[in-house]
């Protein structure tokens, strides 16, 4: 079996923001990126619990995010109410297929598969897990790559209440569904962020 080397024995420090490798002097409080000038560290403080907070506070908000309205629709005097669910349900009604699938990956789909990375990618670095590695490192930079998708759905609503605006007939209000829906999309980008996928590889298997 060949013997990997992490850029941390070789004295090496990978910037998290620009990918630049620099030697490490040994020392690394007020360590700086020579091309960007952020901050240097060769596995980033504090980066489990950082990352296990934002990730909780991300599932806790999840269910606020799926009961409450996402938009209030007002047509002839009439108001309904729908959630990220109701409103799938709608566009399938409504034979929209491609719409009802968007909403569906991007708000349903995504933040459920992304919590769910987040979750096994954290239990497996605590249980100093060491297979599978080149797999998690993976499934990291896909769950980062993925994340800012889900974003699709606040802008939906946002062009909506725009969109129809016209007041008399039919109106559409943003509910307070999207807001802790934002905030679910937000938390798990920092979660995905503050996780510093460097620490799958930090157990030896002996
Ligand atoms: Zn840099």
């Amino acid at each position: 079996m060949s013997t990997a080397y992490r850029a941390k024995d070789l004295g090496l420090l990978g910037c998290h923001v620009c990918g630049m490798v620099s030697r490490s002097p040994g020392r690394e409080e007020g360590l700086r990126c020579p091309q960007c000038h952020s901050a240097l560290h060769s596995r980033i403080p504090n980066s489990l619990a950082r990352t296990w907070a934002l990730l909780l506070t991300a599932m806790i908000l999840y269910i606020p995010a799926n009961l409450l309205p996402m938009m209030e629709t007002t047509y002839l005097g009439e108001t309904t109410t729908d959630t990220i669910i109701s409103g799938v349900l709608l566009f399938i009604e409504e034979g929209d297929w491609l719409v009802a699938g968007i909403i569906f990956g991007a708000s349903i789909m995504i933040p459920i598969l992304k919590m769910a990375s987040l979750l096994y990618l954290l239990v497996s670095v605590h249980k100093r897990c060491v297979v599978r590695r080149r797999h998690r490192a993976l499934l990291y930079r896909v769950t980062e790559l993925i994340g800012r998708w889900s974003m699709v759905d606040v802008f939906v609503v946002g062009l909506l209440t725009a969109l129809v605006h016209m007041g008399l007939i039919s109106n559409i209000y943003p509910g307070m569904g999207i807001l802790a829906f934002a905030g679910v999309v937000v938390l798990t980008m920092l979660a995905a962020l503050s996780f510093d996928s460097r620490l799958i590889w930090d157990f030896t298997s002996d």
